[in-house]
């Protein structure tokens, strides 16, 4: 199937999750995640009307804005990000999804000349493999964060456990968003945490269903090349 194919496809199941659940899906973003196309691929993927791209490397996703030139799509950057490479980015991004301790706070406070919008990452699953804070240190590290002006809590972002076992999927991203609505109790102006990065390629129906609001497609939306 080709790009746009798999993009109906997709919207098709956003639609019918969110009927499912009563919600609207045009609070539902598409993240198209390129990491493992071409930029000749992501071009294709902006002509198909997709209005989000998401890099896990600094160099992908440097290279792809600059191919893209003129598009006006939105830059997330989804992966860990070593707090050397933050100045090499800050300034190319509209999201960061993978904000997880102090010293990368400081860095992008350092180095960025707005405020950003910022995922906090979450490990909920507490996996060994999987960057993030885990849930008792969530609050804590969101309080710290209003000493730094340059980043906006937009929300927070997990990863699901790679596993058929749906219930175990779906009470990490219900965990996420109990999390999500604590800190939305608190009104704070700098984490206003309206947003819920989660859902892949193979869970994404399920993080829909318990309130994504940022989806992060690659396999099946712009498949795999390398
Ligand atoms: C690679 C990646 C994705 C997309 O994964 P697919 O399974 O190919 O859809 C989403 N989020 C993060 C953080 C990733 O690294």
């Amino acid at each position: 199937m080709g790009i746009i194919e798999n993009r109906n496809h997709i919207w098709n199941e956003i639609q019918a999750a969110c009927d499912k659940k009563n919600r609207s899906a045009k609070g539902v973003n598409l993240i198209a995640v390129t990491k493992y196309v071409s930029n000749e691929t992501t071009k294709e993927a902006v002509l198909a009307g997709v209005e989000h791209i998401g890099e896990n490397r600094v160099e992908g996703l440097l290279s792809k804005k600059e191919f893209l030139e003129e598009a006006s799509v939105k830059w997330h950057f989804i992966g860990t990000l070593q707090t050397r490479k933050v100045k090499d980015i800050i300034q190319h991004v509209d999201y960061i999804h993978s904000l997880d301790r102090i010293s990368l706070a400081k860095e992008i406070q350092k180095r960025a000349e707005k405020p950003i919008s910022c995922f906090v990452q979450v490990n909920i699953a507490e996996e060994d493999s999987k960057h993030g804070l885990g849930v008792k240190e969530v609050l804590p590290f969101v309080d710290k964060l209003k000493d730094y002006d340059r980043i906006k809590v937009a929300g927070l972002m997990t990863m699901a456990p790679f596993t058929d076992d749906e219930s175990l999927i779906r009470s990490v991203f219900s965990t996420l968003k109990q999390l999500q609505l604590e800190i939305q109790k608190k009104e704070l102006a700098y984490a206003p945490c309206t947003e819920l990065s989660m859902g892949m390629s193979n869970d994404y129906v399920i993080a829909v269903e318990e309130g994504a609001t940022f989806i992060r497609i690659g396999t099946n939306l712009v498949g795999k090349e390398f």
